[in-house]
């Protein structure tokens, strides 16, 4: 039977017995709505099955504003967030399954996952039927304890959201959640690759696959749609339509790739323009907004036997409006794409090698700040100045 995604579990007391104690920092949010705040947390030695990284940049996902404000049900506090992380690896537990790995390794961060149900066994990771659990829960999945504590006081922090909350100096990681990088000197650009840039990539490389016969519609271009919009280029896709409210945006996608661009602000029947644009109706559209009444639009926008496919995180427990008898008649479908699909340790690096050769370009997406800077860098994504904030540690 399949989990249900939103079980809660008591966390555990980390226990400390005969363990070596690490002392570092990390942004731990004490409640919903606190701020992340710079603390001073203790770390017990790795398990047989975990990689102590030493981190050296951690990318902002849109996410970890949203577990920050406690919108997420399955998540609990005090905790630490940050689920795209680049560092190196400082010590490697007895048991680690990849016995390539070294310390001293640079290493990207990426999701966790179970290893034993059907989509993990056969080769679709991100769909893990445990995902929600073993990411959001942000502690161990066996014990459901938590390597980290408060320096002050002692109390347990969640610090294994995606198996590893980036958002510290230090981690204690799932094994499971590291991929080799072998290109140290850009680690402040691939670092964001394990979540937002894998999402958007993923989806298009992995899932719907356009051709240069099909038209695929991007809807919001934050860091996961451009990278949806990257993919769409570089499979050679016929149309490629981005539409957003911000004009700035709009016109990085068309630099990206976009052949069409809807400002969706100024444009008042988008799935009109849409249809205008493909003579009839798009092959594929994506959602990287999760606002329900774009998604009802990514669904209406479509030609007969188009595909949409959710990719932003929608309000939980809404509900969106859809034409059942159209949806029947043309044949459309409408799919959930959690991480893009995505096996890290295969499709990180095939990314990372898209870039190096120019198919790639999220150099363009990135901007890097001092972890003291963490509040502008919070301001200006939310301000559109920037599309992938990266936090550096020193
Ligand atoms: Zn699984
Ligand atoms: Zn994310």
């Amino acid at each position: 039977m399949k989990p249900r995604a939103s079980d809660k579990n008591e966390l555990e007391e980390p226990s400390n017995k005969v363990c070596k104690d690490i002392e570092t920092v990390a942004l731990v949010v004490k409640e919903a709505k606190a701020d992340f705040d710079l603390q001073p947390v203790i770390l017990d030695e790795v398990r047989p099955d975990e990689v102590l990284v030493e981190m050296k940049y951690s990318g902002i996902c849109h996410t970890d504003i949203v577990l920050q404000q406690g919108l997420l049900p399955m998540v609990e506090f005090p905790a630490i967030f940050g689920h795209e992380g680049a560092g190196y690896v400082r010590s490697i537990g007895s048991a680690v399954k990849n016995k390539d790995l070294k310390v001293g390794d640079a290493i990207l961060l990426s999701f966790n996952t179970c290893g034993s149900c059907k989509p993990c066994k056969s080769g679709h990771p991100a769909f893990c039927w445990t995902h929600a659990q073993v990411n959001h829960n942000a502690v161990r999945t066996g014990d459901r304890s938590t390597p980290a504590r408060m320096k002050d006081g002692g109390q347990g922090v969640r610090s294994q959201y995606f198996g590893h909350s980036s958002f510290a100096k230090m981690s204690v990681v799932n094994e499971k959640c590291v991929v080799r990088c072998p290109y140290p000197d850009k680690m402040d650009i691939y670092c964001p690759i394990g979540c937002g840039f894998q999402t958007g990539a993923g989806t298009v490389l992995n899932v719907l696959k356009p051709t240069k016969d099909d038209s695929i519609v991007v809807f919001g271009l934050g860091s996961v749609g451009l990278t949806a919009l990257m993919a769409a280029r570089y499979l050679k896709a016929g149309q490629i339509i981005a539409v957003d409210i911000v004009q700035e945006k709009l016109d990085l996608g068309k630099e990206l790739g976009a052949t069409h661009l809807v400002n969706s602000k100024e444009t008042p029947h988008v799935t009109e323009a849409i249809n205008n644009i493909t003579k009839g109706g798009a092959t594929y559209a994506i959602d990287c907004t999760g606002l329900l009444r774009v998604i009802e639009d990514t669904v209406e926008c479509l030609a007969p036997q188009g595909t949409a496919a959710l990719v932003g995180v929608p309000p939980s427990g809404k509900k969106i409006q859809l034409d059942p008898l159209t949806f029947l008649l043309d044949n459309k479908k409408l799919i959930g794409v959690i991480e893009g699909d995505s096996n890290p340790v295969e499709f990180i690096p095939q990314l990372m090698e898209m870039q190096r050769d120019g198919h790639f370009p999220i150099e363009r997406l990135c901007r890097t700040y001092p972890v003291s800077r963490l509040k502008d860098a919070i301001h200006d994504l939310h301000a559109g100045k920037v599309i992938k904030p990266v936090l550096q540690w020193d």
